[in-house]
C-alpha cells in the first residue's frame, strides 16, 4: 500500500521486551478474576470467571461484552488476578537467585567491589548516546586509576568515572548514533550478562563484614538460605559508604545464625526493596 503524503509515518528503530508493572497491568485489565469455575453448571461462561465475557468471547454463539464485537472480529481483552500473597515471578527466578547471592542479607547491600558497580552504570549512561569505544576507554580509565591510586574510596572512584563519562554525554548531545544500533544493545546485554557472571558471589561483605549466606535454589520455585554463624553489625568505621537511614527489612535474625532457612516471597521482597533503596547511586 502506498503512503499517502499526507500519512505520517515512522521508520520502525528497534523494538525491546518489558514487563508491565502491577499498576500498568491494572490499567490495561477489563476484569478482575476472583471466580475459580470457569462455566456453570450448565456450561456457559461463569461470572469474573476465566471465560467471563469482558475478556472476549469463547465461541461464536457469544459477544463480547467489552468491545460488543463477535468472536471474529474481537481480539481479545486482558484481565488480572489478584494474587493474596506475594509469589516470585517464574520469568525472574533466575535474576532473583542471583541477586541474592550477591546481596547481604544482615545489610542489605550489593556485595560486589564499588568500582564494578560505578563502572558498569557508566558504561551503560555512554551507551545511551551509542559511544561504543567509550565503553572500554572508561575500562582503560579506571583500571589506571586503580593502579595509580592503590585504595582510591568509593567516592574518588565514581568522579573519576563521572569526568569522562559525562564529556562524552555532552559531546554526543548533537547526532547521537542512537541507542538501538545493534552493536550497542549487543554491547548492553553483554556488559550487563558478564557483570551478573562475575559479581555475584562475593565471599564476605565488604560493608559489614557478614561472611555470605547460602542460598540454593530448588525446582525453580523455592529458596533454602544457610545464613553466616555469625553477623558482624554495621560500624561506621573505615567504610564511608554504608547507607544512611536503617533499612527496613530486617537483617539476620539471631536465632537464624548458621541455620538453614525457607525464604520466603516475602522476605525476598522486602531484601530486594531494602537493596534498591541502600544502593542509592542514581
Ligand atoms: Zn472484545
Ligand atoms: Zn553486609
Amino acid at each position: 500500500m502506498l503512503a499517502s503524503k499526507h500519512t505520517p509515518w515512522r521508520r520502525l528503530q528497534g523494538i525491546s521486551f518489558g514487563m508491565y508493572s502491577a499498576e500498568e497491568l491494572k490499567k490495561l485489565s477489563v476484569k478482575s478474576i476472583t471466580n475459580p469455575r470457569y462455566v456453570d453448571y450448565l456450561g456457559n461462561p461463569s461470572a469474573n470467571g476465566l471465560y467471563d465475557l469482558a475478556l472476549g468471547p469463547a465461541d461464536s454463539k457469544e459477544v463480547c461484552a467489552t468491545c460488543v464485537q463477535d468472536f471474529n472480529n474481537c481480539s481479545g481483552h486482558l484481565g488480572h488476578i489478584d494474587l493474596p500473597l506475594t509469589v516470585y515471578n517464574p520469568f525472574l527466578f533466575d535474576k532473583l537467585y542471583l541477586l541474592l547471592r550477591g546481596s547481604c542479607l544482615s545489610c542489605h547491600m550489593l556485595t560486589c567491589p564499588r568500582a564494578a558497580i560505578y563502572l558498569l552504570i557508566s558504561q551503560l549512561r555512554v551507551l545511551e548516546v551509542g559511544a561504543l569505544q567509550a565503553v572500554y576507554e572508561l575500562e582503560r580509565i579506571l583500571s589506571r586509576f586503580l593502579e595509580e591510586t592503590g585504595d582510591p574510596s568509593a567516592f574518588e572512584i565514581q568522579e573519576e568515572l563521572e569526568e569522562y563519562t559525562s564529556k562524552i554525554l555532552q559531546n554526543n548531545l548533537l547526532g547521537s548514533q542512537g541507542t538501538h544500533v545493534k552493536n550497542v544493545c549487543e554491547s548492553r546485554s553483554k556488559l550487563v550478562a558478564q557483570f551478573w557472571k562475575t559479581h555475584m558471589a562475593a565471599k564476605q561483605c565488604p560493608h559489614c563484614k557478614t561472611g555470605r549466606s547460602v542460598v540454593r535454589k530448588e525446582h525453580n520455585s523455592k529458596l533454602i538460605i544457610t545464613y553466616p554463624a555469625t553477623v558482624h553489625k554495621k560500624s561506621d568505621q573505615e567504610g564511608t559508604e554504608l547507607p544512611e537511614g536503617v533499612p527496613e527489612a530486617p537483617g539476620i535474625d539471631k536465632a537464624q545464625m548458621g541455620k538453614r532457612g525457607y525464604l520466603t516471597p516475602s522476605s525476598a521482597q522486602e531484601h530486594l526493596f531494602a537493596i534498591w533503596k541502600n544502593e542509592d547511586v542514581h
